[in-house]
């Protein structure tokens, strides 16, 4: 699959399913604590030295140095540990099981023994549950203000207004987290300027936001923005 994934879709990224992975290690390692570490490793949002540091830590505490298996994954750390996947986007995807659940929803609605006209008939049926979902969240998104929570109370409101709620939800936590950021140096270039960002100031990890003029564009170095489609807390920090 993965060579195909190359010849035919130049330019993507193939990420392995972070479920049969885990299924993997619980088989091949045989330690639930194991399979909970490296569950960690894989899916934690961490800086690439964290991952390594994480990763070393695992394999020297459980002894695991000479398995086979977790060699030959380890090679494959591009298509699974989060870190390395950064930048490229997913729409929220992990697993083959989020394919799976929209065959398994189709399952519901069609039989095998169904002709073409039944099929489509039941199909339609699918897609108006579907499209009720969808319009039944917009009401949910529509219906109220939620309580506002920070100290930046008209920029948690624009977002509030701006996202879905769900999206909202997930904003939030980013927004809290942009306080404890701090731009602690910057340096103009011919058409952007690049802020460096660290965690209360802190010089041990630095973030580079780059503004470009041209376009109005802002990305991060963090590569977050691309990964989840959703600004990081250093873009915040900036903007704020
Ligand atoms: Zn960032």
């Amino acid at each position: 699959m993965k060579n195909a994934i190359e010849e035919v879709l130049p330019g993507t990224h193939h990420r392995l399913c972070a479920w049969h992975l885990l299924r993997n290690a619980t088989t091949n390692m045989c330690s639930p604590r194991f399979t909970s570490k490296f569950k960690d490793c894989m899916l934690g949002d961490y800086e690439i030295s964290v991952f390594r540091n994480k990763w070393q830590t695992l394999v020297e505490k459980f002894g695991v140095e000479e398995k086979e298996w977790l060699n030959k994954i380890y090679e494959k750390y591009r298509s699974w540990a989060t870190c390395y996947i950064r930048g490229k986007f997913f729409a929220g995807f992990r697993t083959t099981s989020h394919c799976e659940g929209l065959h398994s929803l189709i399952g519901k609605y069609t039989k095998p023994h169904y002709d073409l006209s039944e099929f489509i008939e039941h199909f339609q049926r699918m897609l108006g549950h579907m499209q009720f979902r969808k319009f039944y969240a917009e009401y949910e998104s529509a219906r109220g203000v939620p309580v506002m929570q920070t100290c930046i109370e008209p920029l948690e409101m624009c977002a509030a207004d701006t996202y879905t709620r769900e999206v909202f939800f997930l904003f939030r936590p980013i927004l809290i987290r942009s306080g404890a950021m701090r731009v602690v140096d910057y340096q103009t270039r011919d058409n952007s300027v690049i802020y460096y960002v660290c965690r209360y100031a802190k010089l041990a990890n630095v973030w580079e936001v780059e503004w470009v003029d041209n376009g109005n564009a802002i990305t991060c170095s963090c590569m977050r923005m691309e990964s989840f489609g959703i600004s990081c807390e250093h873009i915040i920090s900036v903007l704020a």
